[in-house]
C-alpha cells in the first residue's frame, strides 16, 4: 500500500518537473525568458583592465547564418562602456538592440 501511494507521489513529482521544465523552455523559445544569468563579472570584461564593471553593454541582432537573433552582452567599466558602440548594424533587423545599463552595485548598500 505504501509503495503505491509513494509511488504515486513520485509520478506527480515527476510530471510536475517535466512541465515546469517545458516551461521553461518553451519561454526561452519565446525569447521573454532570459537565460538565467550567473552573477555578473565584477571587472571590466575587456583583457587587460581590471576596473570594475560599470556597465553592461547588450547587442541584440540577427546572426548571419539565419540561425536567429543572438544577444551578446559584455560587462564593462564606465571608460570602456563609453568606447563600445554598435558592432553588428549589418546584421541590424526590426529587433535590433543596443543598450548599455548600469550595473546596480550592491557591494555599497
Ligand atoms: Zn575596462
Amino acid at each position: 500500500m505504501a509503495d503505491t501511494k509513494s509511488g504515486r507521489d513520485e509520478q506527480a513529482r515527476d510530471e510536475a518537473r517535466r512541465r515546469i521544465e517545458r516551461d521553461i523552455s518553451e519561454a526561452r523559445e519565446r525569447g521573454d525568458e532570459p537565460e538565467p544569468v550567473a552573477d555578473p563579472p565584477t571587472e571590466c570584461h575587456r583583457r587587460g583592465c581590471s576596473e570594475p564593471a560599470a556597465f553592461s553593454v547588450t547587442e541584440r541582432y540577427q546572426e548571419e547564418t539565419g540561425a536567429g537573433a543572438v544577444e551578446a552582452t559584455a560587462f564593462l567599466c564606465a571608460d570602456h562602456a563609453a568606447d563600445e558602440s554598435p558592432a553588428n548594424l549589418e546584421d541590424a533587423y526590426e529587433g535590433y538592440v543596443f543598450h548599455v545599463e548600469p550595473v546596480a552595485d550592491d557591494a555599497d548598500d
